[in-house]
């Protein structure tokens, strides 16, 4: 699929070609099991790079690595220049930038659609209520829910709060968004929605890192996909040649369980 040279959040051609996220040889243990055995990954400015691969394979810790909710044993992690692995690091300052998205929505389940989109921006960003607002307002218009800034989550099908919990990432104005599993634990007809989401943010320029199971969405939506297995890339490149033409024989046997 081709995408539009400019848009709304991209810069000039040549900034499109930085790597907003570099992971290099990241290796992560717990205790004696390795999970991640020395993954290599690139992602550039407004390219969505789809992960796919068997459960336990380690994708989303290699995701939990990318934002330091899990502490990496090995390796280098740089995102938007900042290099996290780096001891110096501040992390808080450094995961501003990137918005995460889970399987679970996890929503404030006490705080309204809007206050769960603005209590990240009041605390963190220090953003005046109006302000926080009004972002908020915007980031709900752009996944479909202007309607329900004042529902509670436990109003909103699974669908709505994925959405939801998507538009409270983007409130945050974040340089890259990671997705686990995004659509794993919504009900089939609710699935549609969320990736057509995911697809509009892809259009306008988001970079993205996406863990799916969702082979339509990859083959559709991704720049580049990896195929993971046993902690380690075993294959990456263009979707229609890893889903549409794998080379390894692994990944031939996990499209062949799943597609
Ligand atoms: P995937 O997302 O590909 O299904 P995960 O990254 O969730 O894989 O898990 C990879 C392996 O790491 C699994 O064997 C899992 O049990 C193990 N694992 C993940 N998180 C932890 C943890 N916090 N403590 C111990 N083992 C873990
Ligand atoms: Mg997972």
């Amino acid at each position: 699929m081709t995408k539009p040279e400019s848009d709304a959040t991209s810069g000039p051609a040549a900034d499109r070609a930085a790597p907003v996220i570099e992971v290099g040889d990241l290796h992560k243990s717990f205790g004696d099991l390795q999970v991640l055995k020395g993954v290599d990954l690139n992602v550039r400015r407004g390219e969505v790079v789809c992960v796919i691969g068997p459960s336990g394979s380690g994708k989303s810790t290699l995701l939990r690595c990318v934002n330091l909710l899990e502490q990496p044993s090995g390796g280098r992690i740089v995102v938007n220049g900042t290099e996290l692995t780096d001891p110096d690091c501040d992390i808080d300052a450094a995961r501003t930038g990137i918005g995460m998205v889970f399987q679970q929505f996890n929503l404030f389940a006490h705080l309204s659609v809007l206050e769960n989109l603005t209590v990240a921006q009041r605390k963190v960003l220090r953003r005046d209520k109006a302000e926080a607002e009004k972002i908020a307002r915007a980031n709900l218009d752009r996944v479909g829910l202007s309607d329900k800034a004042s529902a509670m989550p436990a109003q909103l099908s699974g669908g709505q709060q994925q959405r939801a919990a998507i538009a409270r990432a983007l409130s945050m104005n974040p340089d890259v968004m990671l997705f686990d599993e995004p659509t794993s634990a919504l009900d089939p007809e609710l699935v549609g929605d969320v990736l057509g989401v995911m697809r509009g943010l892809a259009e306008e320029g988001m970079t993205m890192l996406v863990v799916t199971h969702e082979m339509q969405f990859a083959r559709e939506v991704a720049d580049t996909v990896l195929f993971m297995d046993g902690g380690v890339v075993v294959e990456q490149g263009d979707p229609a040649q890893v889903i549409g033409a794998p080379r390894e024989t692994r990944t031939r046997e996990f499209l062949a369980r799943v597609l």
